[in-house]
């Protein structure tokens, strides 16, 4: 039976986009708040609850008191290794569309609800994205209300919600396919509140398209209507990371909490029972942890491309050539659905050539990786997951964005924020690959880029430690949580 203290906690249903780079922040938020004393509920799709419990063992899932996991049903196909790079939004909402889980999903809120259940208290708020619609419906249909966190930093955050504007002005759709080639992505946009020496070819790579009933298109303008409405917003962004576009971003959606990076934040905590509750949907290979003990500090490149990106045959091999003729040590991940509708294949010579140099693992610990002191350098696609991350660990960057809000990353990470060098993903040539490689690792600039980030890593911690602005913003949001309307 629970004490009349527990019987009063708030209790938060957290929903988030099925994917690795959404459910990991998603999971980190739900921790932090579990640990402000609420009561939390996950849920997952039913697909990824499975993966989770296939990469984490049976015993994974069960939760903690008040902290409990529950599923919805989904479409989602387990091994898709489609290109679904520039759809997987898409994708993913008419999966999570509102006939296969507005019902299931309203059913699960009523079961939440029901006072059957000692342990439970009733559904106080709910913290969803815009992607899953469903969620942000769910919410005005029971009187709830919704909390829309976005898994993106201010930078990303603005470029979404940019669509209308864009349209408006006539720069989007783009009239036809030439315009992706001939110069008009080098457009500067200087009217974005926050934003100075922004090109076209910086924000989000959905706008690239000459179709004006565009899925991605409708997707953006629905999701500034749901924006507009919610409660309040989260953002995964600390406030010294982003001074101007955090003074501009309150005059168009007021209640704002920026409260990153999030595992800094779970560090300070004492909760340690939470720990052995992970959100990886593949299994880890930790065994790269020992074979990052035999190499010296600062010596390793660590390459990976996220969760949900995929490349083509070539664009891997002239990677791996450029990896294997830099003669720098490499711990790369390749998961097993990479490479566009095909299994991985390597040359074998470069296998040979590579063997005490490198190592491949399908999916690894990545924030352990980047927190060994052997990692010198990250080659990423700049998910902003991965960027965070590399803050928190103070680790320099190779940027190599492909879809999404990568572009817009790469342009802070490498103009604003000083920490990475940039390479064109289009075009992946292993000459290019091998001497951004040698500079980051071996190079003066890398050295500098790795001062830079180290500096980052600082005010990172200063955010999250007690009285900064991270901090202060969970315990806003804990505290208002009760009061949101
Ligand atoms: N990740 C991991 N192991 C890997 C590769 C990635 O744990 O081998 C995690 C990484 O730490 C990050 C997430 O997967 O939290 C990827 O998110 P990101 O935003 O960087 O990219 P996305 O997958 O959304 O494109």
């Amino acid at each position: 039976m629970a004490s009349k203290s527990e019987a009063k906690k708030s209790h938060v249903v957290l929903v988030p986009l099925p994917i690795q780079g959404h459910v990991n922040p998603f999971l980190k938020l739900a921790k932090l708040l579990h640990h402000k004393g609420f009561h939390i509920t996950f849920v997952n799709t039913e697909s990824n609850h499975n993966k989770l419990l296939e990469s984490r063992g049976p015993n994974s899932l069960n939760g903690l008191p008040y902290f409990r996991f529950e599923t919805i049903p989904d479409n989602l196909r387990p091994n898709n290794n489609e290109d679904v790079t520039q759809n997987i939004v898409p994708l993913l909402c008419k999966s999570a569309s509102r006939n296969t889980s507005f019902v299931p999903f309203c059913s699960l809120l009523s079961k939440l609800n029901d006072h059957s259940d000692s342990n439970a208290s009733p559904v106080t708020c709910i913290i969803s994205e815009g992607s899953m619609s469903f969620a942000f419906e769910a919410s005005e249909y029971f009187g709830l209300p919704y909390l829309f966190f976005s898994v993106h930093n201010a930078c990303g955050f603005m470029s979404f919600m940019q669509c209308r504007n864009l349209m408006e002005r006539g720069v989007i759709p783009l009239k036809d396919a030439s315009y992706l080639t001939n110069g008009y992505l080098d457009t500067i946009i200087d009217w974005i509140p926050g934003m100075k020496n922004i090109h076209l070819r910086d924000l989000p790579s959905f706008y690239r398209t000459t179709d004006p009933n565009d899925k991605m298109l409708d997707f953006f303008l629905d999701e500034f209507e749901r924006v507009s409405k919610a409660s309040a917003i989260i953002l995964l962004t600390f406030d010294a990371l982003e001074p101007e576009l955090l003074d501009a971003l309150p005059s168009v959606f007021p209640k704002l909490y920026t409260i990153a990076p999030l595992q800094l934040l779970l560090d300070h905590t004492v909760e340690k029972d939470l720990d052995s509750i992970g959100s990886n949907l593949w299994k880890e290979e930790a065994e790269c942890l020992q074979w990052l003990n035999s190499k010296d500090p600062n010596s390793v490149i660590y390459v990976s491309f996220g969760s949900v990106i995929v490349m083509t045959p070539q664009q891997l091999v002239e990677l791996a050539w450029g990896l294997a003729n830099s003669k720098v040590n490499f711990l790369w991940v390749i998961r097993p659905d990479l490479v566009v509708g095909e299994t991985v294949v390597l040359p074998p010579e470069f296998l040979l050539e590579t063997k005490d140099t490198g190592l491949i693992v399908d999916w690894c610990p990545q924030e352990q990786v980047l927190n060994h002191p052997a990692v010198g350098g990250f080659l990423t696609h700049c998910g902003w997951n991965s960027i965070i991350e590399s803050i928190s660990s103070g680790v320099p960057l190779i940027c190599s964005p492909f879809s999404s809000d990568q572009p817009i990353n790469r342009r802070y990470v490498c103009s604003e924020w000083g920490f990475g060098i940039e390479m064109d993903s289009n075009n992946i040539n292993r000459d290019e690959v091998e001497g951004l490689v040698r500079d980051l690792i071996d190079g003066q600039k890398g050295k500098k880029l790795r001062d830079n980030v180290i500096e980052w890593k600082r005010k990172a911690e200063a955010a999250t430690c007690s009285n900064g602005s991270s901090y202060l913003n969970l315990e806003r949001l804990a505290n208002e949580v009760p009061l949101l309307k």
